[in-house]
């Protein structure tokens, strides 16, 4: 089966083999099982759907939710001659009952339709005269109330599927799905025991580095001048932050721009022009830049600021690279960050339940920054990804020559302090206890009194926290969800209190932070 698919693929579209990822996914569905393939953008999804439908008896239907792209797609693929069209609302009704016909009569392989089109009665009806044996849904995620992207009429999908005399094949297909997305994607369009595939994720040439405890100005400085002429781009939190670190890099004589939802659509579009033909070599900006922006050489993306999610983290660190030379992707974090992105998730007008869930995939973001697990397989095994080697070699865990220490001492000072504390409170009154602070509250819960109390006054507070937080990435420690987190004991912490366990940390300079985290 899969040789004649090589066979369309170089026939048609003149490359010479599949992509990873693609070859699963296009395997799955010709042997006719409704497939869902989870595939970042650029890993070649549209392919993995074209080439079965190229192979399958029949018209394929395509939904896919952006007019502007289902255009390209079809001028695409009638280039490389292969009977293709599309219907959605900037046709005429006469022109989309020709092509309906059209289609009924065979003459296309691919018919490519907005879901809003199923909303009709009428094009439903007409619809039925067509033969559909395979149905791929791009974007397929857009079915979902816990996706980025929620599309209303993506519901009429499953209603739609069922009102066919035959169910299609179904291949499903989306750069982002969650678990919830997932059970919603096979739910709502009512797949059989479909094969989920995640791949294509990795990207080789990039070396992933986390960073906290440094003078994030300084740190960025040295990190420019030592890439003289290197395009990169730095991400930081808010368009203050963004003014801030460009006039400082401006002034210490960096060839700096900006870029942010704050400026008027001409100075955003110099900043973004000057970039692309490398007037400047820095780019500061916030998330608001780089949609759409394709500058393939960029060298470097520094996060100043801790990004809300693993998704945006990634999305944003991918645009280093894009040309396969290799590119620095550096987060740069301070705890202050997370405060920041707790507040701003607390100020959205989400209800509760998508709160919650935006505030666990910061608990995912924050877990990346403090893992010493290698990098790399911390996000591909995020995104969804199995049989990830343990140590990639490309990533500051990996290249950490750090020493290993036994820390079981400290963990146990910590579990018993959080298992008197009666696993009721946060990260940061836990420490405050540790530490040995007499403050009100700490008075008033009469937590001066336990014997954990002040038992690591020797230690910084912030150092404590970040502790914390390594046994939460660790999998010793777990931070309910909601607005206030509460830290819990984990089944292997409480091994450890009963000294079944030990537990030891990498101390590297990473870990050993300098207390210079303010400007
Ligand atoms: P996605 O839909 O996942 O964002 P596309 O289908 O648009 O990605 O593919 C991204 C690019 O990769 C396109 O330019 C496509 O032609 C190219 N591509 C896809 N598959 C292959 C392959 N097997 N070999 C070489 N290039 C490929
Ligand atoms: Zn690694």
């Amino acid at each position: 089966m899969i040789e004649k698919a090589l066979e369309v693929l170089q026939r048609y579209f003149g490359y010479t083999h599949f992509r990873d990822g693609q070859q699963k996914v296009i395997g799955s569905l010709l042997q006719g099982s409704d497939t869902i393939a989870i595939m970042p953008t650029g890993a070649g999804k549209s392919l993995a759907y074209q080439i079965p439908a190229l192979l399958f008896k029949g018209t394929t239907l395509v939904i896919s939710p952006l007019i502007s792209l289902m255009k390209d797609q079809v001028d695409a693929l009638q280039q490389y001659g292969v009977p293709a069209t599309f219907i959605n609302s900037s046709l005429t009704l006469s022109e989309v009952r020709s092509r309906v016909q059209k289609a009924v009569q065979g003459q296309y392989k691919l018919l490519y339709i907005a879901p809003e089109r199923l909303e009709s009665d009428s094009f439903r009806g007409l619809l039925q005269s067509l033969q559909v044996s395979f149905m791929a849904i791009d974007e397929a995620h857009c079915v979902s109330q816990w996706g980025h992207d929620f599309r209303p009429s993506y519901l009429h999908l499953g209603p739609f599927l069922k009102s066919l005399p035959r169910k299609p094949l179904i291949g499903a297909f989306t750069a982002t799905a969650t678990e919830e997305v997932q059970t919603d994607v096979v739910r709502l369009l009512g797949l059989t025991k479909p094969n989920i595939f995640v791949t294509g994720f990795d990207r080789p040439n990039l070396t992933f580095s986390t960073l906290r405890g440094e003078n994030k100005k300084e740190f960025v400085l040295e990190y420019i001048k030592n890439h003289e002429d290197q395009p990169g781009i730095i991400y930081a939190g808010t368009r203050k932050e963004v003014d801030n670190l460009n006039n400082f890099l401006v002034r210490s004589g960096i060839k700096a721009g900006k870029y942010h939802a704050g400026l008027s659509d001409a100075d955003r579009q110099k900043s973004q022009e000057d970039f692309l033909f490398d007037k400047i070599t820095v780019m500061v900006a916030t998330n608001a830049f780089g949609m759409g922006i394709d500058k393939s050489n960029v060298r470097y993306v520094i996060h100043y600021t801790m990004p809300k999610n693993m998704e945006a983290y990634y999305q944003e660190a991918g645009r280093a690279g894009r040309d396969g030379e290799p590119g620095d992707c550096i987060l740069l974090f301070s705890p202050q960050d997370v405060v920041l992105q707790r507040y701003l998730i607390e100020q959205t007008v989400f209800h509760p339940e998508r709160k919650m869930n935006e505030l666990k995939k910061l608990q995912g973001m924050v877990d990346y920054c403090h893992t010493p697990r290698c990098l790399r397989k911390t996000i591909l095994e995020y995104f969804g990804e199995n049989d990830i080697p343990e140590e990639c070699g490309n990533c500051s865990s990996c290249n950490d020559e750090g020493e290993v220490m036994d820390i079981t001492l400290e963990a146990q000072k910590v579990f018993s302090c959080i298992y008197r504390m009666r696993e009721r409170f946060g990260i940061g009154l836990v420490a405050e206890v540790l530490k040995g602070s007499r403050k009100a509250k700490i008075r008033e819960l009469r937590f001066d009194e336990l014997s954990t109390h002040g038992i690591m006054h020797d230690t910084a507070l912030q150092e404590i926290k970040d502790l914390i937080n390594y046994f939460v990435a660790e999998g010793y420690l777990q931070l309910s969800n909601g607005e206030y987190p509460v830290v819990k004991l984990l089944p292997n912490a409480v091994s450890v209190l009963k000294g079944e366990g030990r537990v030891s940390r990498k101390i590297s300079p990473k870990t050993s932070r300098q207390e210079s985290d303010k400007d």
